[in-house]
């Protein structure tokens, strides 16, 4: 179904700091008009100029400014939905069926057609970037960052593969060798600001390892937050998972991956967000070459072995789709996915909205095959590659 035409401000009330919307309206689209207008969305994907609203909601919702104003579900006040019967409703976060059950529902309990949510004043902002020797150090410097009196409006780093390569492909503004990078961007007004500042100077003091590159850098790559996946140009292809991680588990896990990288000759990059005090999404990617598809085919073994040690430190799959069905149980609990199910049975008994999406895996997916299936594509690959 195409949303597309269904884009527009439809009110903002600045008494409430609300603003009501057509469900596929950019993120791009509602900052624009609302930085016109002095104020700004709380938190955005970093796919912003393309991902809509309701597509965010539908998803897990967690990117720029998440860290200070919590997730999507937090900012939304109502949402309009056509539900699979046809018929209209309005969803609160008290509604029989709940707000929260359409978050992550990725498209399978009906269309969202309008969304209520709250906004912020447009304030000024200050970006800072550090250089530190290693993830170890970055995880450190972070966790002082996020425990900080002012919080962060956003945390991003990159690990030392991600730093190489974006450095190679010229599209790094900080020449940093083989270090890691962590970027923290406040905003608020003045007196905030410049209590950020402050903090950022003790933290300084106390992280000997860590540099602060010119202020220029780090909003030149403010600059480019939206375009994450200029990596791929390393390509032709890129291959990777996106995981929700404990933010604690974030050095043991990096470690896991690529010493998995080593052995299968293969350069994994890793970079994220830090979305919660606890969390955060963590995307691990390598190259691949899709117009050659057997070694293409083999090389998605590696996708389930950036899942599976994402899995050992406590991490789940960032959104399922069709994709991850076969670790559904990761990302929920029994009783949870019991609970998912009989709302999907009761709302959609035709199962007629995203049919294969999220609730369990389809045949080919199913997670004995599936595992199974990816371990012999791993074993494949070991032997295609040494006969190489
Ligand atoms: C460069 C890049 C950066 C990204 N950054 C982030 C990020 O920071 N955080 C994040 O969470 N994701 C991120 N993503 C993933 C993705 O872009 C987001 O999840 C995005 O919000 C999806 O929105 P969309 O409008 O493109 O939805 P789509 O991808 O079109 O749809 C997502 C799901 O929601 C359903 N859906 C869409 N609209 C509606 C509606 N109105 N009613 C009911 N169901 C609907 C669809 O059927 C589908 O199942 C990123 C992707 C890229 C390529």
């Amino acid at each position: 179904m195409d949303l597309n035409q269904l884009s527009g401000i439809v009110d903002l009330n600045e008494t409430n700091m609300t603003v009501t919307l057509k469900a596929a309206t950019t993120w791009s689209d509602l900052e624009e008009y609302l930085n016109a207008r002095g104020f700004a969305c709380k938190s955005m994907p970093s796919s912003a100029p393309a991902a809509t609203v309701g597509g965010w909601l539908c998803m897990m919702g967690y990117g720029l400014g998440s860290l200070k104003y919590g997730d999507l579900l937090s900012q939304v006040r109502t949402v309009e939905v056509v539900l699979p019967d046809g018929k209209a409703a309005t969803i609160s976060p008290v509604s029989d069926p709940p707000l929260k059950s359409f978050v992550a529902s990725e498209g399978t309990l009906g269309i969202i057609t309008e969304v209520k949510l709250e906004i912020r004043r447009l304030s000024a902002m200050k970006h800072f970037i550090f250089r530190v020797p290693d993830m170890h150090q970055a995880v450190l410097l972070m966790n002082d960052l996020a425990g900080g009196k002012i919080s962060p409006y956003n945390m991003h780093f990159s690990d030392h593969h991600h730093v190489r390569m974006m450095n190679d492909l010229g599209f790094s503004h900080a020449d940093s060798g083989s270090s890691c990078l962590v970027a923290v961007d406040f905003e608020g007004p003045d007196a905030e600001l410049a209590e950020a500042e402050a903090q950022i100077g003790c933290l300084l003091e106390t992280h000997k390892s860590a540099t602060l590159l010119p202020e220029a850098i780090a909003e030149l790559e403010w600059t480019e937050r939206f375009r994450a996946l200029r990596l791929k140009r390393g390509g032709p292809s890129m291959l990777g998972g996106e995981i929700l991680l404990p933010v604690h588990s974030l050095v043991a896990y990096l470690e896991d991956i690529n010493k998995t990288a080593a052995r299968q000759g293969v350069v994994f990059m890793s970079y994220g967000h830090v979305v919660t005090s606890e969390r955060a999404t963590v995307m691990t990617a390598f190259f691949a070459d899709e117009s050659k598809t057997l070694q293409y085919i083999l090389s998605l073994a590696l996708v389930k072995k950036i899942q599976d040690a994402g899995y050992r430190y406590g991490g789940c799959p960032y959104g399922v789709g069709l994709w991850n069905t076969p670790y559904i149980r990761r990302i929920y609990s029994s009783s949870e996915l019991k609970a998912l199910r009989k709302r999907k049975s009761e709302l959609d008994p035709k199962g007629i909205m995203n049919p294969g999406k999220v609730y369990r895996a389809p045949f080919l997916l199913n997670p004995l095959f599936f595992h199974v299936g990816m371990a012999v594509l791993a074993l494949m690959r070991g032997v295609f590659r040494n006969g190489r």
